[in-house]
């Protein structure tokens, strides 16, 4: 019996090592997406910067069209007041020209504080570019891990199929549905036992738990367990127990 216990424990691990490896390459795609669109976020924030870069950089131009309008008109002006023959006349020119001045005195206030704007938008735009940068690198390294370990973990699931298939041959069919039935109902079909302590107060207490459920064994199947002369099962979740 020892020997039919070892060859259900040698399949459990198998199965073991194929479910955990299963899961994990399962989660690669997500991951490989997650990082794509972190990636693309930060792509996307840098073409919006430069974005709003380019439109203050065309209002500051506008201003400075503006400015240069308001102080040609500022010139002509001036030409007219020499040929104007009334009082009215001239002083409706000079409120035109101190209209003119006011208006470029404002467009160059807003022009001030829209180089402040463009100088800090420069400066965040190049912080974000040195930081994608640094991130192409690692974006780069961290989907070639992941696209090797989805190319290494499909050729281990092979190999472990494999070794699963020599492993079943050698189990007899009753047994295995056994195997089966429990690993369906229960997930997995064998148990570790192993000693668990309890600490109440100054008193440490050792028990005999299985590994599926958590649940104390009796030291009279402990026994049972450790002798590998029959299949052991756990009273409380119907796994075969097993010693390492
Ligand atoms: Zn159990």
């Amino acid at each position: 019996m020892t020997d039919v216990i070892d060859k259900l424990c040698e399949l459990h691990k198998l199965d073991c090592r194929i479910e955990k490896l299963t899961d994990r390459l399962d989660s690669i795609p997500q991951r490989l997406q997650k990082l794509e669109e972190n990636f693309q976020k930060r792509i996307s924030e840098i073409e919006r910067e430069k974005e709003s870069l380019k439109n203050s950089e065309f209002s500051r131009k506008k201003i400075e069209l503006d400015i240069e309008e308001f102080e040609n008109k500022i010139k002509t002006f001036k030409l007219q007041l020499q040929k104007v023959k009334t009082n009215e006349e001239y002083k409706a020119m000079e409120s035109q020209i101190e209209f003119s001045k006011n208006k470029i005195s404002e467009l160059e206030t807003k022009e001030i504080e829209l180089f402040d704007e463009i100088d800090a938008m420069k400066g965040e735009l190049a912080e974000l570019e040195k930081r994608h940068g640094a991130e192409k690198e690692r974006f780069r390294n961290e989907k070639m891990n992941l696209e090797s370990e989805q190319e290494r973990g499909a050729e281990m699931i092979k190999e472990l199929q494999k070794q699963k298939e020599s492993s079943l041959a050698l189990i007899e069919p009753k047994l295995l549905k056994k195997y089966e039935k429990i690993k369906t109902a229960r997930g997995s079909a064998l148990a570790l036992v192993y000693m668990s302590e309890n600490e109440s107060g100054s008193s440490k207490k050792s028990f005999w738990v299985c590994g599926g459920c958590n649940s104390m064994i009796t030291s009279h199947l402990v026994e049972e367990v450790k002798k590998k002369e029959d299949i052991a099962i756990c009273e409380s979740c119907g796994r075969i127990l097993y010693f390492e």
